[in-house]
């Protein structure tokens, strides 16, 4: 019988995995994880992700192990690894389901080339995302608007999810390493009080938000205390939960009901797992965009932010209630609602002046849902000089958007203890209070919590002609 490697990497999952479907299919499967010094070190800038993929590498060996298949750990190099196990286990085919981070594309083809070069049977498949990210417009050119991208979208075919497969392994034990030999996190601050890795969980997550939130999320998604989104960006990113799964099933729900609010509803959310299919498609587009400005000119922003201020804004003592916020909920638990990081973000980048590529790395190494392409997509948008970017003059009032978003101040209290007892009148703008209702509340500002680190209209002003620097500048190499 046909012996097949299935190479599991960002696809930690038994369901709609068509590398691991195809390979049951024709025969006996040896799983296999890798963890070269290449992942050692990618890791190691994504303390939080490392976290996650140790707990899902645990559940998918469950997982297997009850389907009566061993997961196999090997540490070094791919090919010597995979060489290792197929000299063991007689196999003749690997399969794998694809990457698109540009690091990882190279690493794979050099693989792929370094396994066909000794016969081996090598196949990849499209796991990770909704379709194949190289659609391209009527000029044969990436789409950069998102609106024209979402409406063509809408005309791929979405392939239907594939069920988890019937395995069968090998009989004898193949020499493995234990995952806790790898030197990931087991425990890392509190995530664990917050999140369960791992696809069973990730389904469990998404039951939970079909059956309710989805239903009311264009209404409620930006209510942040609320936090009505669906929390499956972390499934997503470590590949416990399959987009194309929670496509079809989303579509379904949609087919079924005949409530207006629950359609538009739906309808905000597939736009959102669109979101993602975009930025996968600049990624593979643009591989330079996770460091470099897409809109060349900002090549040659004055920034001027200092490492104390980026400090600040990382423990959340920047004097902006919501900004405050969103850091320690992200300190927390490895995640930030979409609106606070949008602030937050516009915060850093324009207020404070500090280099967007900062701010890329401290999520990147915070975010338990951290994924190259989102992350990269957040970034440039936010800063403006990214494709299909809020323009840079726009500049997000973290005022206004507390007070619209954050009404009565729930969020700011829950993660800004300091300002718990604080009226919500002033909660957005702890420095407008009164001395006699800071005192009642408890607070002293600039010892309990600080003053604003820069004055929002002198930040405003300074951005703009920070970029009006820029503004004229040539665009040539532009995208
Ligand atoms: C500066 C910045 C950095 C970001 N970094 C990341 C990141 O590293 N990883 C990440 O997954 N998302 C990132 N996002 C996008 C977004 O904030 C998160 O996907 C979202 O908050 C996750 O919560 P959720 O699963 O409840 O989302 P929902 O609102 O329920 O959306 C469903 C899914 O759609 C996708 N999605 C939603 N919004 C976006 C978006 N704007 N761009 C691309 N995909 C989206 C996610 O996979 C998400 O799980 C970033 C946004 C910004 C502004």
């Amino acid at each position: 019988m046909k012996r097949t490697i299935v190479w599991f990497r960002k696809d930690l999952r038994l369901h709609d995995n068509p590398a691991l479907w195809e390979a049951a299919n024709e025969g006996i499967v040896i799983p296999v994880f890798i963890w070269s010094e290449e992942d050692r070190l990618a890791y190691a800038a994504s303390e939080a992700s490392a976290w996650w993929l140790y707990h899902s590498l645990k559940q998918l060996e469950t997982d297997l192990s009850q389907n009566g298949v061993q997961l196999i750990i090997k540490q070094g190099p791919e090919f010597d690894a995979i060489v290792d196990v197929m000299e063991q286990v007689g196999a003749e085919s690997i399969y794998f389901n694809e990457r698109y981070e540009p690091t990882e594309r190279d690493r794979q083809m050099r693989i792929v080339g370094q396994l066909s070069s000794i016969g081996m049977d090598v196949r990849t498949f499209h796991g990770n995302l909704l379709f194949s990210p190289e659609l391209l417009n009527k000029q044969g050119e990436p789409y950069k608007v998102f609106t024209s991208f979402w409406k063509r979208g809408l005309q791929e075919v979405v392939d239907r999810p594939l069920p988890i497969p019937e395995l069968q392994g090998v009989e004898n034990d193949i020499s493995s390493v234990a995952i806790d030999a790898l030197g990931l996190p087991t425990d890392l601050g509190t995530l664990q009080k917050y999140w369960q890795p791992g696809e069973r969980a990730g389904t469990e997550q998404w039951a939970f938000f079909a059956d309710d939130g989805m239903l009311h999320y264009k209404k409620e998604r930006d209510l942040i205390a609320k936090g009505t989104s669906s929390r499956l960006s972390p499934y997503l990113a470590a590949g416990n939960s399959s987009a194309r799964t929670i496509w079809h099933a989303a579509k379904r729900i949609n087919e079924e009901t005949r409530d207006v609010t629950a359609h538009q509803s739906i309808e905000a959310f597939l736009k959102q797992l669109m979101w993602r299919e975009f930025a996968y498609h600049q990624l593979i587009h643009f591989p330079t965009m996770t460091d470099q400005p897409l809109r060349k000119q900002f090549n040659d922003f004055p920034w001027i932010g200092t490492p104390e201020q980026y400090n600040l804004w990382k423990e959340g003592k920047t004097g902006y209630p919501l900004v405050d916020a969103g850091m320690r909920e992200l300190r927390e638990t490895g995640m930030m609602h979409n609106r606070v990081r949008m602030v937050a973000a516009s915060f850093l980048v324009k207020h404070l002046l500090i280099p967007w590529q900062e701010g890329y790395a401290w999520f990147q190494h915070a975010l338990v849902d951290f994924d190259t392409a989102n992350n990269a997509t957040g970034w440039q948008w936010v800063t403006g000089c990214g494709i299909d970017a809020a323009p840079y003059f726009r500049i997000f009032n973290p005022y206004l958007q507390s007070e619209k978003f954050d009404p009565n101040g729930s969020y700011i209290k829950q993660w800004v203890p300091e300002l718990a007892n604080l009226p919500a009148k002033y909660i957005h703008k702890p420095f407008e209070a009164p001395e006699d209702i800071l005192q009642e509340a408890g607070i002293q500002l600039g010892e309990t919590y600080p003053y604003p680190i820069v004055d929002h209209a002198t930040a405003r002003k300074r951005a703009l002609h920070a970029y009006d620097t820029i503004k004229g500048r040539s665009e040539e190499n532009r995208l």
